[in-house]
């Protein structure tokens, strides 16, 4: 019995060394493809393609094998061509170390809600870089409340960040809210957001920890709306339990009986910035966009956040408010956020 497990386990040694050689034989030629691609002016990105390469497999596959098992392999070696394809064509050409430029303070984040179009974010990152500004934040996978609202451009927006970046030597803070984002964003942003909705999904803060420890990625982890600062604590503790002490903590205001009747989004939890302070060694920021809800406020309340002891802002910008696809009533114009830094004593430097 035991002899006969022994020889079929070898069998299966050879079977799993040989799916791993073709896995790789088959990177090497979509790696060949991208470059193809490349040369002749072509998208990377081929939904089409991959579904057709799946409904494919999934119609061939024997009655032993479950076609749902067959779209999840797949899914993942599809996504394994694509980020090579996509790290080729749009490497991180910032020449400086983001976690010494984090050093600085106070740290200044910025850019819109969302990435609505290549042009926009190539328009703001330049604007932005000009104003001494290294941090460009943008949601691509945008976590909206209504199913029915812009859900952001996904791994293209992610793309034109990484052009606009790089083309003003900026640094990318974007949200992440699932393990598939995670994979398809890590190589292109310098900065992973964990939002607000997802500060209590423990498992992705330990993924997001064991997957960013490799090189200590900074993880930008936003206060849960109704989470108390133990808890928003623990939650940066799954992070670097995992091996990444570059955690940075961002309030972003919280949900108080106040928005019964009050017209902030949120309660500004400016003294929190005391405690958090008190109680951890960990950079601290405030997000006065989410806060408040309203850019009318932002200068204020930035200021006041600085006066307690706030290690940086992360304000949303956008050149044209009003016609923002997210949170414009929130945002203010790149024009307001340079008084705000002289306000504050930013330099840039
Ligand atoms: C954001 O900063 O893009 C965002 C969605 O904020 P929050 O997670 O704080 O709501
Ligand atoms: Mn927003």
């Amino acid at each position: 019995m035991h002899d006969k497990i022994k020889a079929l386990r070898k069998e299966v040694d050879g079977l799993d060394s040989k799916i791993v050689r073709l896995i790789a034989e088959r990177c090497k030629i979509t790696d060949r493809i991208g470059h193809i691609k490349k040369q002749l002016g072509l998208a990377i990105l081929d939904t089409a393609r991959e579904n057709e390469i799946v409904t494919r497999l999934k119609h061939i596959s024997p009655e032993n094998i479950e076609s749902k098992f067959i779209d999840r392999v797949y899914r993942q070696i599809l996504l394994r061509s694509k980020i090579s394809q996509l790290m080729h064509e749009y490497p991180n050409t910032n020449r400086r170390n983001v976690k010494d430029v984090l050093k600085k303070r106070p740290i200044i984040i910025a850019g819109p809600c969302a990435v609505e179009s290549e042009e926009q974010i190539a328009r703001l990152s330049r604007q932005l870089s000009h104003m001494g500004v290294h941090f460009l934040r943008g949601g691509a996978f945008k976590p909206r409340s209504s199913p029915d609202s812009f859900q952001g451009l996904g791994l293209e927006g992610l793309i034109y960040m990484r052009k606009a970046a790089n083309l003003s030597n900026m640094f990318i803070v974007s949200e992440i809210m699932d393990s598939t984002q995670l994979d398809l964003g890590y190589d292109l942003i310098d900065i992973i957001q964990v939002g607000s909705r997802s500060m209590t999904s423990y498992s992705l803060l330990k993924e997001i920890g064991r997957v960013t420890a490799r090189e200590g990625k900074p993880v930008l982890l936003k206060r849960g709306m109704s989470a108390t600062i133990t808890e928003f604590l623990n939650a940066a503790k799954y992070i670097f339990d995992q091996g990444n002490p570059n955690v940075l903590l961002c309030l972003r205001g919280i949900r108080t009986f106040e928005q019964t009747e009050s017209q902030l989004r949120y309660t500004p939890d400016l003294a929190d910035i005391l405690e958090l302070k008190e109680r951890s060694n960990l950079p601290v920021l405030f997000d006065p966009s989410h806060a408040t809800g309203r850019s009318e406020h932002i200068m204020k309340i930035s200021k006041a956040a600085m006066v307690c002891g706030a290690d940086g802002l992360m304000i949303e910008t956008h050149d044209h408010p009003d016609k923002a696809l997210v949170d414009g009533q929130q945002s203010i114009m790149p024009n307001v956020l340079k008084e705000l830094m002289a306000e504050i004593g930013y330099t840039g430097d």
